[in-house]
């Protein structure tokens, strides 16, 4: 195995940024998208410890599973790289294989962990459902060798724990903490670390009721509730107004959010402070979990949809 570096030991430490004042409510921005240019945000949580566990087992390749738009993807192919691990990407979508060059010249993702030196295996939708049964997995291992395997998203028992680390001591000066949701395994971490007197508030990026059983599972409080309401249709769907959103706040703090997670959860926190949803004085801590990588992907879909593209 190559020389291993540890990037996660230099994950610097970000101040909060006050954002705006929206009828009495202070948002403030944590900004884990500033931890590493491309392992970035929670993924960088996430991928903490079990790149950690993964080199103590001496496994010399990662295995992991995503879509072909996903920011897991991107920074599991860039951990490794960093981290002197082989990657092993599992992509939705048998016939993004069929032609690769096409597919990587399309879509920014993939290329990206092309060039960090993912090797991809293309499966239908179909295969994909069936990601977590042990003879799926037992066929990988024939196919691919001795692999760690790190689930779709990332989300495990490690996951979390590194995702407990996204609070700080200091950050218990907030009353309401605020996160975008996809599995569930950052808010499982925030929830962790949170103070009791904290309300920490999860945004679905889809739809769907599977999550607070799995939010359950992991987290050990109760001062956590879903906002079901901002997925603007469902996963990766967006619509003029949420483009139109991302842009202003770009525009008006300079700080550039993505489709997927965290534009929809930061125009939740606007919407809800608007319409009186918080107390007077309630001070809010947004977390910006990352997945800017997705922007230019994105930005092609919106080209075909005749919608404006998001500003970079
Ligand atoms: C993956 C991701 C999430 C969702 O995190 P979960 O732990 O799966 O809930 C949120 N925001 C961004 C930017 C992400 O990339």
């Amino acid at each position: 195995m190559s020389q291993s570096v540890n990037l996660f030991t230099h994950a610097p430490i970000v101040p909060n940024r006050f954002i705006a004042e929206v009828n009495g409510i202070s948002i403030h921005l944590k900004r884990e998208d500033l931890l590493h240019p491309e392992v970035s945000g929670n993924k960088f949580r996430k991928l903490k410890y079990n790149i950690a566990e993964a080199i103590s087992q001496k496994r010399e390749i990662l295995l992991t599973f995503g879509g072909a738009y996903s920011n897991h993807i991107a920074a599991t192919a860039a951990a490794g790289k960093i981290s002197g691990l082989k990657t092993i990407g599992v992509i939705r979508g048998e016939e993004l294989g069929k032609d690769l060059e096409k597919t990587l010249q399309e879509n920014p993702t993939l290329r990206f962990a092309h060039v960090c030196g993912m090797r991809f295996h293309f499966i239908s939708r179909s295969d994909y459902r069936q990601k977590t049964s042990e003879a799926f997995i037992e066929e990988l291992h024939e196919k691919f060798g001795n692999f760690y395997l790190v689930p779709e998203g990332g989300t495990n028992e490690l996951a979390i724990k590194g995702c407990e680390e996204i609070l700080l001591q200091g950050d218990a000066e907030f009353d309401v903490i605020s996160c975008a949701v996809g599995t569930g395994g950052t808010i499982s971490g925030i929830i962790n670390s949170s103070a009791e007197h904290q309300q920490i508030l999860g945004f679905p990026a889809l739809k769907g009721d599977f999550l607070k059983s799995e939010i359950e599972r992991f987290s050990k409080k109760s001062n956590w509730e879903l906002i079901p309401n901002y997925h603007f249709g469902g996963y990766a769907k967006v619509d003029r107004e949420l483009i139109e959103f991302m842009n202003d706040f770009r525009s008006n703090y300079g700080v550039l959010l993505d489709p997927v997670y965290t534009g929809k959860m930061m125009y939740g926190i606007f919407h809800l402070a608007r319409k009186g949803y918080f107390l007077k004085n309630t001070r809010i801590l947004a977390i910006h979990t990352g997945g800017l990588q997705g922007i230019s992907g994105m930005n092609e879909v919106l080209k075909m949809k005749n919608l404006p593209p998001i500003l970079t």
